[in-house]
């Protein structure tokens, strides 16, 4: 069973003493707050890739996807597309890019869960991730790996 948010917030209490997204929530770090409810947090980025580039932030600690409650899903959906429209409207971008980096090989360098809103603009220089070659065999191989798993 899953542990209740409460006990996942024990657990991790030593590691948010020193975490800065804890320290934002708490109002130990100033932030660029764009819109927070009793859960979530919205700020922008200091190091923005492109213009209103915010990061939406669980108010309790937890590590990356794998960690993040059941529980606080739909919540979640609705805060970040509430704040995700915002951003693309108040910015004028032609697109948006919505990431989470789970684990330090994905790009993770703050290990409290957070997902980037990354406004795209036609033409903005951003590439997007290059295509790998895979034959049909190791697609199918691959699929039948991840089905197993499910
Ligand atoms: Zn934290």
């Amino acid at each position: 069973m899953e542990a209740s948010i409460e006990e996942k917030s024990k657990i991790s209490k030593h590691i948010s003493e020193d975490c800065v997204f804890c320290k934002i929530v708490r109002g130990e770090i100033p932030c660029h707050k764009i819109f927070e409810d009793d859960d979530f947090i919205a700020f922008l980025d200091i190091k923005p890739i492109n213009k209103g580039h915010t990061l939406v932030v669980p108010k309790t600690h937890f590590k990356d996807l794998f960690d993040f409650p059941v529980i606080l899903e739909e919540k979640f959906l609705n805060f970040l597309k509430k704040v995700s429209f915002a951003v693309k409207k108040a910015v004028g971008a032609d697109g948006l890019n919505v990431a989470m980096n789970n684990g330090e090989a994905a790009g993770q360098v703050i290990f409290h869960q957070h997902t980037h809103i990354i406004p795209r603009f036609k033409d903005d220089g951003l590439k997007t991730w290059p295509d790998k070659e895979f034959s049909n065999e190791e697609l199918v191989k691959i699929k039948a790996e991840i089905i197993k798993e499910l």
